[in-house]
């Protein structure tokens, strides 16, 4: 039973790395944004707005699991140091391996950091941050000395050039994004340019995208950097009084290829486009480039961040309002996790193996004479050491390495021949704990307690509101008690997370100062004493927290000082390159990955709410209409993604938005929500030298036409078992059914029964799959429907006169209204008409079909859209008026106005057709 609120309780969303305030009521249903919290100023996205919908006990993993079988925490923990201690005596500290993620706390973090690298003595301890920013973090430390965002969100008001390069963030960032919208509108001096092979959401701002083929940023930022020497546009006495290197870097940029006209040719996009886009930046002294996986992911990640950074050293861009290089983080804790040395090659208090003194500085602190004294396996090496036999122990914690790593079908295998794999997760079934020897039960948002660092170096408490669920524990918790079991009692004897935040920023503290300057960014040290009632009270706040910012600091390097050793900028000399892996006749086409407007990550959280799935139920392949028409492919069909790694199907979504030779697939997709949607299987291992990042972004695959017989779809209140058997595909879809009329709508939102809707296809004969589906029905009054002639079939199941399943076949995509007929499942009593319209497979009222939701907040769908330019509407604003869609969060916004355009259009054409 969960313990609910007793008052509103202040916390931080768990999704981006914006790092909203959340508010959360007593009563949940009425979760908001935070007014005061200096992320989101009160305003939440769909995602965040939606979480009270996640935190119902389906799915929670409630019990420690040893080998398959409910256990007790005392035998599950022995079970783990027992392994550790018999691995460590027979094959060393480094055939131990921890596999962290953003997802975890800062707190959970540093001890699990600790733990490894301090205690067990090996650094083998990576996170799947290694697949979001690793590059980004690598390029600032070799420009900076230092891993520091020199940004703070306040950039995005002040800016009057902004470049979004590699980045969504309509989608994936959508309250910064709501800021940049306002800045637009507010500022008509502010100039935004995209910079993305696809024409994304974010797009709908621009005043100039530039489509580069994919992997070519780097070309394009070091012919900016000669264009700007070139051109007088550099700040010399910035370039002389704070850097080092820019003679280098410029003469290796001209080397390449540096005309406008060249490098038109290598990104393949207009001269003029480019010329435009070199005119703003030089002209433009408040310059922001905003940047994330579309530049990270690669297999020349770091590069192409510091030809971003280069450009901004050479115009003295950096450490004022509205300029500098903002790597946007991905998750809510990955900038937590570069604090307490989260990655295989980075320390606890930002310090790094590559200094002697760090190691020997910390080794001292944690009072430990086992400290690791290298760099351990970043994330790609670390599986394939488990691979190759070297790593016989792995402890993955809060993450779903089998969906988001490279090649996941052949790092299964790996994981299947590891001596011992340890899951905590807060799910009882993932793709990762299918496979694990222990499973522990780790306590979910909501239920834990500390603090998260987002993009803007600020820290935020997350709070907990509710008990943990059944016997599930902080990952803190967990974590020491192992350590304790491992001999390390005195080292690890927290009782509280209060504690382990202090001494975090106690050691961030420690041997800091030299000569007024730190020797290091990162310095909490007015922090460093808080009482359980101060944590408690901690109000967001960016690091550093020092005496010479007591209140935080927003920018760094306003002061002209980095942390090299002569405190200078580096520049880096950087010769361009294209991706590695290139396409060919078998695979040719080019996979991006990405996210999608409502889903986070492998949708733990956000695929327990309907709401966030109306959007997009499907996994699906976004691909320009003429390569659907090379490859025969239609809207709907289902499509077989493949190369040697494996396969996968998807629906097929043709738009223009994609460039022809280009395929986007979404990364969310798991094993319990697709047949086979894991876009990990086809990406290749291949990653950058410097951060060890794999390149997602660029992925040479073939197409082909799914060779379906049928298609339907199947609503049921339990998951059925073996559905893979008769079908070849499927894709799942929970949804909420009201038991009774609820009016406490905080019960009801933990309580709420599920419903299942699958959609399916295969290649069998259509009667077969029906035969075969329909023992998945359970027993109950069968209205049935068959047309032999035609190949239709509709079952619906009824049982105390309540709508308890439904199986719909037929040979096209032309299937009901799903959600009507989910809604059907709360009926407390079927009707007579609802009953023929269960047979006649209609809803009766066609007008009250919404279609595809657009807007997940009011679920307006583009058939009501459709319906409202049809009367006549033709702007965003006319359509918030008159259907709300647009009005809350936000994120619709750009696809309202695509949908208008383009039924707009279609009227049009259709009126000229008429008077012809
Ligand atoms: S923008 Fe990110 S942090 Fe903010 S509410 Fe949305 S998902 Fe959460």
């Amino acid at each position: 039973m969960n313990s609910l609120p007793n008052e509103s309780c202040k916390t931080t969303c768990p999704y981006c790395g914006v790092g909203c305030g959340v508010q959360m009521p007593k009563d949940l249903s009425k979760v908001a944004g935070l007014e005061t919290h200096p992320s989101n100023f009160g305003k939440l996205c769909i995602k965040g707005s939606s979480l009270h919908e996640t935190l119902s006990i389906q799915g929670r993993l409630l019990n420690p699991k040893v080998h398959g079988q409910d256990s007790d925490w005392d035998t599950a923990l022995d079970a783990v140091a027992t392994k550790i201690q018999q691995v460590v005596k027979d094959h060393g500290p480094d055939a131990i391996a921890f596999y962290g993620s953003g997802q975890l706390l800062t707190e959970d973090y540093y001890v699990a950091n600790k733990l490894m690298k301090g205690f067990i003595g090996s650094a083998n301890m990576d996170t799947n941050s290694r697949l979001c920013m690793s590059s980004a973090v690598s390029a600032y430390k070799r420009a900076f000395g230092s891993d520091t965002v020199p940004i703070c969100y306040e950039d995005i008001e002040a800016t009057d050039l902004l470049i979004l390069i590699g980045s969504n963030p309509a989608w994936a960032h959508p309250i910064l994004y709501q800021r940049m919208v306002a800045a637009k509108k507010n500022n008509p001096n502010l100039k935004v340019v995209v910079i993305d092979p696809r024409k994304t959401a974010s797009c709908d701002i621009a005043d100039l995208h530039l489509p580069i083929s994919s992997g070519s940023d780097a070309y394009l930022f070091n012919t900016l950097l000669a264009y700007l020497a070139d051109n007088g546009h550099c700040d010399q006495d910035y370039i002389d009084q704070y850097t080092d290197g820019f003679d280098n870097a410029v003469q290796q940029a001209k080397s390449d290829n540096s005309s406008l006209a060249d490098i038109a040719k290598v990104c393949d996009v207009p001269e003029d486009d480019i010329a435009q886009f070199f005119s703003w930046y030089s002209k433009t002294d408040k310059t922001l480039s905003f940047y994330s996986q579309g530049i990270n992911q690669s297999s020349s990640g770091t590069d192409k961040c510091n030809a971003i950074i280069n450009c901004h050293l050479a115009t003295g861009r950096l450490g004022k309002p509205g300029a500098g290089p903002f790597s946007i983080t991905g998750q809510p804790n990955a900038m937590g996790g570069r604090e307490v040395g989260g990655l295989a090659n980075q320390l606890a208090g930002r310090m790094h193996f590559e200094k002697p003194a760090d190691i020997d500085r910390i080794a001292r602190y944690w009072n430990t004479a086992n400290i690791a004294q290298k760099n351990g396996l970043k994330a790609v090496d670390m599986f394939d050491a488990v691979d190759r036999g070297e790593i016989k122990f792995i402890w993955i914690m809060s993450t779903n390495p089998l969906v988001s790593m490279p090649e996941a079908d052949r790092l299964k295998a790996a994981l299947l021949k590891c001596e011992m794999v340890v899951v905590s997760d807060c799910l009882e079934y993932t793709d990762t704990t299918a496979i694990a020897d222990i499973v522990l039960p780790a306590a979910s948002w909501g239920e834990k307690n500390g603090t998260v660092t987002n993009s803007e170096r600020r820290i935020s408490r997350q709070r907990n509101f509710m008990s943990p669920m059944g016997n599930a524990k902080p990952d803190w918790w967990i974590i020491t008690q192992v350590a304790q079991k491992l001999g390390f009692k005195e080292a690890f004897d927290y009782q509280h997370p209060y504690q382990i935040f202090n001494e975090h920023a106690a050691l961030s503290a420690f041997e800091n100062d030299y000569d007024g300057f730190p020797a290091r960014d990162f310095d909490l040290s007015g922090l460093t004493n808080l009482t359980e009632q101060s944590y408690d009270d901690l109000q967001p706040i960016q690091w550093p927290v020092n005496k010479n910012y007591p209140a935080g600091r927003q920018r760094f390097f306003d002061d002209g000082k980095f942390f090299t050793a002569n405190q200078r900028a580096q520049f880096v000399s950087l010769a361009p390159r294209l991706p590695l892996a290139k396409t060919s006749v078998e695979l040719p086409l080019i996979m991006n990955t990405g996210r999608i407007r409502d889903q986070w990550h492998t949708m733990t959280r956000t695929g327990k709410t309907d709401r966030l799935l109306q959007h997009t139920p499907e996994p699906f392949v976004d691909i320009n209409p003429l390569d659907a028409n090379e490859y025969k492919l239609q809207q709907d069909d289902l499509a077989v993604i493949h190369n040697d790694h494996g396969e996968i199907i998807v629906r097929v979504k043709i738009t223009k938005a994609q460039t022809p030779g280009n395929i986007f697939v979404p990364m969310h997709w798991t094993s319990q929500f697709a047949s086979k949607g894991r876009m990990g299987v086809l990406v290749n291992s291949i990653t950058c030298p410097v951060s060890g990042q794999p390149e997602n972004k660029h992925t040479p695959v073939g197409i082909k036409k799914h060779d379906s017989q049928w298609f339907g779809f199947l609503m049921l209140t339990e998951q059925p078992e073996a559905l893979s058997a008769a079908c070849d595909y499927w894709a799942h879809v929970p949804f909420n059914i009201q038991k009774g009329d609820e009016v406490n709508v905080t019960a009801s939102t933990l309580s709420c029964a599920q419903g299942h809707y699958y959609e399916l296809s295969g290649q069998q004969n259509i009667a077969e799959a029906y035969q075969s589906l329909k023992k998945l029905l359970p027993d109950g009054e069968a209205l049935i429907y068959s047309d032999a002639r035609s190949g239709t079939h509709r079952i619906a199941i009824v049982e105390d006169n309540r709508l308890i399943a439904s199986l719909f076949l037929s040979p096209q995509f032309d299937l009901p209204n799903r959600r009507w007929l989910s809604q059907i499942f709360s009926s407390q009593q079927l009707t007579d008409f609802q009953r023929r319209a269960l047979l006649a497979g209609r809803e009766g009222n066609a007008a009250s079909d919404p279609g595809t939701i657009v807007c997940s907040c009011f679920q307006v769908g583009d058939k009501q859209v459709k319906a409202a330019v049809a009367e006549g509407i033709n702007n965003v604003e006319a359509l918030g008026a008159k259907l709300k869609c647009g009005t809350n969060c936000g994120s619709c916004v750009p696809e309202l106005r695509t949908l208008i355009e383009q039924f707009s259009q279609q009227a049009e054409e259709l009126a000229t057709e008429l008077v012809r």
